[in-house]
């Protein structure tokens, strides 16, 4: 049976922790409470924790795995909810892509579009303005997706 629970993947720096570079992050991880600077963006750290425990949550991140430690603590610290983290991303655009529900398959009677972006202004966090792109009223020529 397939489900409409939805998959989050989610990305940290100027999203839900005000923005830091790997670079400051090297310094920030060789400290010993490091991951206590780490500062939380309110209005998204409310919407994390509005998502339903039965929604999966994939943080995905350029952050470097050697950053993985600190990063974890920083995460827990604060009681960030995650299914599974995906460090070494690249910090170019990120690009969702995934297949229409026809109608019927889980008793629609519309097809349901499932891949939507958002795009953020760095550490203002998810907030009522916040955008939501679908795809369902736009048909966007897969060369953009290369040029994105
Ligand atoms: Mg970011």
């Amino acid at each position: 049976m397939e489900t409409l629970n939805k998959t989050w993947f989610i990305d940290i720096d100027g999203t839900f922790l005000k923005h830091h570079s790997n670079i400051t992050l090297d310094d920030l991880a060789q400290e010993k409470d490091g991951h206590l600077k780490e500062i939380p963006i309110p209005n998204s750290i409310e919407f994390l924790k509005k998502i339903p425990e039965e929604d999966v949550i994939v943080i995905t991140t350029a952050r470097l795995s050697c950053h993985k430690k600190h990063t974890v603590k920083a995460l827990e610290h604060l009681g960030i909810r995650y299914d599974q983290i995906l460090f070494d991303v690249t910090s170019g655009p990120r690009i969702l892509v995934n297949d229409i529900k026809p109608p019927g398959v889980v008793g629609n009677k519309e097809s349901i579009t499932t891949a939507y972006a958002v795009n953020l202004i760095r550490d203002e966090g998810i907030t009522p303005y916040t955008q939501l792109i679908g795809s369902e009223h736009k048909k966007i020529p897969t060369k953009y997706l290369y040029e994105a």
